[in-house]
Formats: structure tokens, C-alpha cells, sequence
């Protein structure tokens, strides 16, 4: 782990990336991925570590970003464990 810099933060160093979006500066706070095969869309926290296949957004951007007609948008920021709510949720049933 190489986070030169950022020891006095409580986030990982990935501030100062800009949004990916022609003639946009804004600062990203998202990445956008997607996958073809199952024309889903995701939109993530900011990765760690810029993804090839991703897109960091700023704010307006993620939220003004909107999937081809067929696809399915999954907005998956704030979901810190997508299976363990399931599980819960099975859990809690009678
Ligand atoms: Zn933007």
C-alpha cells in the first residue's frame, strides 16, 4: 500500500480526480461502470484506484447520467454489503 500523503486522512487518497465527462472540471465523487452483456450500468462510490473500464462522474453528472432505453441503472453508493442485506432480510422472515 503505497498512500503516500494521506495518513492524516480518514479517506483513501482519491481526491483531485475530475470528472470524466467532456469539458466538465468537476471534481468526481463517482464511477461509473457498465457491462454490456447484461446492459447493466453501475454507479459506485469513487474507486480507489481509476479503473480502465470505468468513469468518474462529479455529482451532476452522476446524477444527470442516464442508461440506453433497455438497461438497467443500479446506483449502488451507500450499499456497504449488497448481500448481507439480503441475508438480513431472509433472516427477519417468519
Ligand atoms: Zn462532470
Amino acid at each position: 500500500m503505497r498512500w503516500a500523503g494521506s495518513s492524516t486522512r480518514g479517506r483513501v487518497a482519491v481526491e483531485g480526480r475530475l470528472c470524466a465527462h467532456p469539458g466538465c472540471s468537476g471534481v468526481a465523487g463517482a464511477t461509473m461502470t457498465y457491462d454490456y452483456g447484461s446492459r447493466t450500468a453501475w454507479v459506485d462510490d469513487l474507486f480507489e484506484v481509476p479503473s480502465p473500464a470505468g468513469y468518474d462522474l462529479c455529482d451532476p453528472h452522476t446524477v444527470a447520467f442516464s442508461v440506453p432505453q433497455g438497461w438497467t441503472r443500479r446506483d449502488r453508493r451507500g450499499e456497504t454489503d449488497d448481500t448481507a442485506t439480503e441475508d438480513d432480510a431472509l433472516v427477519s422472515a417468519p
